[in-house]
């Protein structure tokens, strides 16, 4: 087993290419894998492809177009409009269990790979109700995974507790402000970079760097 190898769950946006980065700073070899489940806009896969290929880290693309039959979507079908859930409810963009199965296949490409280390964007903090985003979730699916494949695995989710504003604030401080703002794509229109403004990714993307933008100073000190 390599203790210094990691693998990624890469989506090619700005919270999993922070993470990218965070990751190479900390371990000596990373790959990444992205899941390809017929995202309405495949240019989300070709983001991710060219992110991986100019940072050269070894890129994993998997399909999991079965996501589309277990359960339609926003992000899936272009029928279904995407919003935000009403109060209490999960937005329309929501797959049940998307993380548990992304990361125990990722946590079987770890295996496969000799990686002890998985990384993952996930975040609790501008929870939207996946409660398989949650960092008791995470720790259970931990001890799962290394039962399951009698494998010492470490999840890393270096965002779990950052508000979009200090996840901003993390891509600064790792060099890679510019980059991810300038080639990661989080809008559900397809927009890459600052994207649409209008979408409820892009309303998230936008405030947390308006508000990191006029708090820039105070975070570099
Ligand atoms: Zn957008």
């Amino acid at each position: 087993m390599n203790k210094e190898k990691a693998v990624i769950v890469f989506s090619g946006g700005q919270d999993s290419t922070t993470c990218l980065f965070w990751a190479k700073e900390r371990f000596a070899e990373v790959e990444a894998v992205t899941f390809d489940y017929n995202q309405r806009h495949s240019l989300e896969i070709e983001c991710a492809k060219n992110i991986a290929k100019e940072l050269g880290v070894k890129h994993h693309i998997l399909d999991m177009s079965l996501l589309n039959q277990l359960a339609p979507n926003a992000l899936t079908r272009n029928d279904i409009e995407v919003k935000d859930g009403e109060e209490g409810e999960l937005p329309s963009t929501f797959v049940p269990g998307r993380n548990l199965l992304f990361l125990s296949f990722a946590g079987v490409l770890a295996k496969q790979i000799n990686a002890k280390h998985i990384v993952t964007g996930v975040c609790e903090t501008d929870f939207s109700g996946y409660p398989d985003c949650r960092d008791i979730f995470i720790k259970s699916l931990n001890v799962t995974l290394n039962l399951s494949m009698d494998h010492p695995f470490v999840i890393h989710t270096p965002l779990m507790w950052l508000n979009k504003t200090a996840t901003w604030a993390l891509a600064d401080e790792l060099g890679a402000f510019d980059f991810v703002r300038e080639k990661t794509l989080t809008c559900y229109n397809g927009i890459i970079a600052d994207g649409c403004g209008e979408c409820p990714s892009c309303k998230l993307r936008k405030n947390g760097l308006d508000e990191y933008l006029k708090n820039r100073k105070e975070f570099s000190r």
